[in-house]
């Protein structure tokens, strides 16, 4: 290149080189893209700009190095260049790097190329910003950007003159905004056709788990001699059912995501994984987020929903949108696979659960500024009189599980603070699990309960016998009544007749399938719930202690028994459920296993000299082998939320088992015990 000397007077005008007068050769590196948002074809589109790029090069010009990406144009900056997609396609231009690469070594010392040529601006970006931010970039590095299309200039084809750049950078930012313009507006217009799609309940990408596509003829008859086809959901047989069972697990159970994945990887032909849309990525189980995909789905209420998560911001692909920017049918579209209400109950829980902060990896330790320690049985405990989870918190070295009412009125009784040393419910629920699961005598203990929840099942399906028989008999009056309507008019033109006639046929189907319904009802009464009880036989007999186990074992157990503990207030006792379901029966054996044979030697010293926990009654109601109860000596401490103080120092809580109701601070706070 020469420089602008041409008004310089002799004197002022630098001597010539000695290295010879030769024209250097300009090295050009050629940067081109194909975007993934039209549907471009890379292996035609890149040749394509190579080629323009080629044409427009002037005699001393050469193309040295390529670089090129197959991706959306409209990534943020710095995200550009790291797709991989330009791999899936046979492209015949070798690629010496994307647009990162070449921004990189523009500002290296050894750069190997002198100007970067693209086929057209809007080739480099379709937000005007991004171009221009490429093209400041490389002007700082001291390289021009060119383009095909436009034309090139360089210092010193004016005779000696500063090249004239004014009406190419008015050319260049007019097609950039041209370009951004387009880009814009097409991205409405297809924004306003996604959402009339949507309320005709047509279904975008891959039906949801549970639905398969029901394929419809496409409306427009040119896309429809494309071959083109639109889709709304219909339900899968196989796996619609797996969905119901998903939120019933949740809504009824009030299990975790992982629990429910778990229970769904022990019987996979039963509980069909889902495949996602790249079968790469498929692991063939059931994940947390696959599960919690499904629980927060909207269209498996009937209603179509679109725009649920951003494909538009740019930083946070996939990002859930807030509920506000849903599109949503205002009316079913397609066949429903849980209510409305179930589908807002498992959100409840959701966000419940997210409160009590159970979300986060089971056992790990809480980030929360109060809970930096990781509560092991955070989530299980709750209050029945408050019908409230109660929180995990730590007084010195000891761990409770405490609710606090604070503005809310606590009911009768209630302390202001009510807490739980969590030893001592490790304790129940080891002596609990022993007795009435893996141990011994558990057949003779639950079949106590098991009576009680028979007796409530033949009651109830007693009551579906007679709901039924009152239909049948209120079917067969309305038949008299027709033909009495019959004999006691006149009916010369026969018309009553004909009307009465269609009537009776209604009321016949309506009394086949009713008579269908008793019959099936009487020829499955409940056995007794015998079976229910034998399950408990499939378990092995073990003991086991919960009390050391760590985090990430006793949660993954806890939540594999659906355990739930119940503090009631008045009987100051805690009521233990676990549910033992046939299909999770070898799985929660292989947990007893690990619970029982993994036991770390005792290694906190404060545990190793532990009385026996109190035997385990079993005095209460509810269905086979989940029931347990202790009513011995649960400590209850009502304490000032801040410890206890004496003259202005804090104390250590005293740590003594009392019998219930003769509790009181030794420090002489305060404190009561219900019913004292
Ligand atoms: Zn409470």
């Amino acid at each position: 290149m020469t420089t602008a000397t041409g008004n310089l007077p002799e004197w002022l005008r630098p001597a010539p080189a000695a290295t010879g007068t030769a024209p250097r050769t300009i090295r050009v590196a050629v940067l081109a893209r194909t975007s993934t948002d039209d549907q471009q074809d890379p292996t035609l589109s890149i040749p394509r700009q190579y080629a323009n790029c080629e044409r427009a090069l002037l005699p001393n010009m050469q193309i040295v190095l390529v670089f090129y990406d197959v991706e959306s144009s409209r990534k943020e900056l710095d995200q550009r260049g790291s797709s991989t997609a330009w791999k899936k396609f046979d492209i015949p231009i070798r690629r010496d790097g994307g647009i990162g690469d070449l921004l990189a070594e523009a500002t290296a010392p050894d750069r190997r190329f002198d100007v970067v040529m693209c086929e057209s601006i809007d080739r480099i970006a379709r937000f005007t910003y991004q171009g221009t931010k490429i093209e400041h970039d490389l002007e700082l590095a001291g390289v021009p950007l060119l383009a095909s299309d436009e034309p090139i200039i360089f210092d010193g084809q004016t005779g000696g003159r500063k090249r004239k750049r004014a009406s190419q950078i008015l050319l260049r930012r007019t097609k950039q905004g041209v370009a951004e313009w387009y880009i814009v507006e097409m991205l409405e217009k297809s924004w306003d056709g996604f959402e009339t799609h949507t309320t005709q309940g047509w279904n975008v990408g891959k039906p949801p788990y549970g639905f398969k596509a029901e394929r419809h003829k496409h409306p427009v008859p040119a896309k429809r001699a494309e071959g083109k086809h639109k889709t709304k959901l219909a339900v899968d047989r196989r796996r619609g059912p797996v969905v119901k069972k998903i939120y019933s697990w949740r809504v009824n159970d009030k299990l975790s995501y992982r629990a429910i994945a778990d229970r769904l990887n022990i019987d996979l032909h039963r509980y069909p994984p889902p495949q996602p849309v790249d079968p790469e990525r498929a692991v063939g189980r059931w994940t947390v987020s696959a599960v919690r995909e499904i629980l927060f789905n909207p269209k498996y209420t009937g209603h179509m929903a679109w725009n649920r998560r951003s494909t538009k911001d740019k930083l946070h692909p996939g990002k859930n949108n807030p509920v506000e920017e849903w599109v949503v049918s205002a009316e079913q579209t397609h066949p429903e696979l849980v209510s409305i209400e179930t589908f807002l109950a498992a959100q409840n829980i959701a966000a419940s659960r997210r409160r009590s902060r159970a979300d986060t990896t089971p056992g790990a330790p809480n980030r929360h500024r109060q809970t930096r320690r990781a509560y092991r049985l955070r989530s299980y405990v709750w209050c029945a009189a408050c019908t409230r989870r109660m929180f995990g918190r730590t007084v010195f070295d000891y761990t409770y599980y405490t609710c606090q009412p604070r503005d809310r009125i606590a009911p009768d009784g209630h302390p202001r603070t009510l807490s739980l040393d969590e030893d001592k419910l490790l304790d129940l629920i080891t002596g609990f699990f022993n007795a009435h699961i893996f141990g011994t005598e558990r057949l003779q203990l639950a079949s106590t309960s098991a009576n009680i929840a028979a007796q409530q099942a033949a009651e109830e399906h007693q009551q579906q016998i007679n709901a039924v028989r009152y239909a049948l008999a209120d079917i067969e009056s309305r038949q008299k009544r027709l033909f009495k309507i019959l004999e006691e008019n006149d009916d010369e033109e026969g018309r009553l007749y004909q009307q009465a006639k269609q009537r009776q046929e209604e009321l016949d189907t309506e009394h086949t399938l009713k008579t269908a319904e008793l019959d099936h009802l009487e020829r499955t009464m409940p056995s007794g719930g015998a079976g229910a009880i034998d399950l408990l036989d499939h378990l092995p007999e073990t003991k086991i202690s919960l009390l050391d186990m760590p985090a990430d074992r006793l949660r993954p157990f806890l939540d594999a028994f659906a355990v739930q503990l119940r503090y009631d207030l008045h009987a100051n006792s805690v009521k233990i459920q676990a549910t033992v379901s046939a299909e999770a029966v070898p799985h929660l054996t292989r947990l007893a296993h690990n619970a029982s044979n993994r036991q770390p030697i005792q290694a906190h010293t404060p545990h190793a000299r532990r009385p026996r926990p109190p035997a385990i009654t079993s005095a209460n109601t509810a269905a086979p082998a989940n029931d347990g109860g202790d009513s011995g000596f649960l400590q209850i401490y009502d304490m000032p939320r801040r410890g206890h103080y004496l003259q202005g120092k804090r104390l250590p809580v005293p740590r003594r088992l009392l019998p219930p109701g003769a509790f009181s601070c030794p420090w002489g706070c305060w404190g009561r015990v219900p019913g004292s």
